[in-house]
């Protein structure tokens, strides 16, 4: 999200003439686009402003003016505290005032002085926001925003707002200026993405299904994916569209956070393990092929060794193509942040290693489990050696292969022929028979 954010903002000042810096050093402007979701991030955002104070100085010795803006999330939570801890910060606005970046900029460099805006306004950014140029073959699309689930250990609902869907019709006019700019492959983007419930063309509320089923018929959009979602709101008409709608990929981010119903209760996550599991079992119903993603947190407030437990069975049962697993990270304002019970962090190390080691052999086995299967790449960028093309599978695996210039930005038929820890080399298929892919997924 933060990468289309900050796509957006380059949109939005590329009239004043502002264009992209290749880096922050000898730029007229340092935008700063922030994450609060886990401290970590937050903590980040302080120590960079401290090397741009220096690029400051340094520029006003010069005779210069370096504008330093935060965007985002940490902005969004803590611009009051931003502007005192670093009085040289000119702009701090949030995630959903960023359309008007060109009149902050303007009162920055008129006035001096601060400008802050983290409003959360009536009118949505996306009626303001210029339409967003292609840059390569893939690119988000952003349909819904913010959430109304307020899950106990999250800050996305208190820095990003209310759900807000976009209209359908909205979305797919920017779809087919983005196809017709020659992108391929479209990533819809939301917090809680497949709550989407836009306005329909016709006058009916669409769900997430309807608009992929709509975007998939968009000329040029060859694949479709959506992130991220939420199991509660996985509805029926989207498991079919998995099923029937060639190119929405194979390959979906369902994060569950824990496999412990009592845990899963105290994050209010509003469904159980066993929903979990059926909702998958569904979609591999739906789509033999599918391969899932998660995300888990480990030492939420209270969890025991049996929660824990649990939820490495539900990962040994579900089986992921890849996951990410974070440390439970108390954020302020949170519920979770304020319960008692709150787990050492000793042992929410020994508990990330024992997931990551899991999911690392289950990522490991799935990607070897690819060796020899063919795939349509999406070759996107130049390999990191001569003669070299490099692209995303279906199950967003990178591969690379030796491959003319010619293919870049297109789609190729390759076979895997050897697994990397983090890639697989491929060569082109020559025998344009059917995928493999449809049968079954890697592992
Ligand atoms: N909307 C998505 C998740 C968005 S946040 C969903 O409902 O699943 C992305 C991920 O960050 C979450 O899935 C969660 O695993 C992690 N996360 C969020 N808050 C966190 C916290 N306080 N501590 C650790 N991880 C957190
Ligand atoms: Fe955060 Fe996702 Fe829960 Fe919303 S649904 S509160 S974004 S974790």
């Amino acid at each position: 999200m933060n990468v289309y954010d900050s796509a957006r903002m380059a949109d939005v000042l590329a009239p004043l003439g502002y264009a992209e810096a290749a880096a922050a050093d000898g730029a007229d402007m340092v935008i700063v686009n922030t994450c609060h979701i886990r401290e970590h991030a937050a903590e980040k955002v302080f120590s960079e402003l401290g090397r741009l104070r220096l690029l400051k100085q340094a520029k006003a010795e010069r005779g210069g003016h370096l504008i330093i803006a935060v965007a985002g999330c940490v902005a969004q939570a803590e611009g009051e505290e931003i502007l005192a801890r670093a009085p040289f910060v000119d702009i701090v606005l949030g995630p959903q005032t960023y359309h008007r970046l060109p009149e902050m900029v303007a009162k920055a460099s008129r006035a001096g002085g601060h400008v802050l805006d983290t409003d959360f306004p009536a009118e949505p950014k996306f009626d303001h926001l210029p339409a967003p140029t292609a840059q390569g073959p893939s690119t988000f699309l952003s349909v819904q925003e913010g959430c109304d689930k307020f899950c106990t250990f999250c800050v996305v609902p208190y820095t990003r707002g209310a759900e807000y869907s976009r209209p359908a019709a909205a979305i797919l006019d920017e779809a087919r200026g983005l196809a017709a700019g020659g992108v391929r492959e479209i990533t819809l983007l939301g917090q809680n993405v497949n709550g989407y419930h836009g306005d329909g063309p016709d006058g009916g509320a669409w769900g997430l299904g309807r608009l992929v089923r709509a975007l998939a018929d968009v000329p040029g959009i060859e694949r479709i994916r959506y992130t991220t979602s939420h199991p509660r709101d996985l509805d029926d008409e989207l498991v079919a569209a998995h099923g029937e709608v060639a190119k929405l990929m194979p390959f979906l981010h369902l994060p569950v956070q824990s496999g412990s119903d009592r845990i899963l209760a105290v994050m209010n996550r509003q469904h159980t393990a066993e929903h979990y599991r059926r909702l998958v079992e569904r979609l591999r119903t739906a789509r033999a092929d599918l391969a899932l993603s998660s995300d888990f947190i480990v030492g939420f407030p209270g969890e025991t060794d049996a929660d824990f437990e649990a939820t490495l069975r539900l990962i040994r049962d579900i089986g992921f193509a890849q996951a990410y697993s974070f440390k439970y990270s108390p954020r302020p304002g949170t519920p979770a942040a304020a319960m008692a019970e709150q787990v050492p962090e000793a042992l929410k190390e020994e508990r990330l290693a024992a997931i990551h080691e899991l999911i690392g052999a289950q990522a490991k086995a799935f990607n070897g489990g690819c060796v020899g299967r063919r795939f349509d790449v999406l070759l996107d960028r130049p390999g990191r050696h001569a003669g070299q093309l490099l692209g995303r599978s279906p199950y967003m695996q990178s591969v690379y292969a030796s491959l003319p210039e010619t293919m870049l930005n297109t789609v190729q038929r390759l076979r895997v022929v050897e697994a990397h820890a983090n890639s697989l080399a491929a060569v082109l298929d020559t025998d344009m028979g059917e995928t493999d892919i449809g049968e079954r997924a890697c592992a």
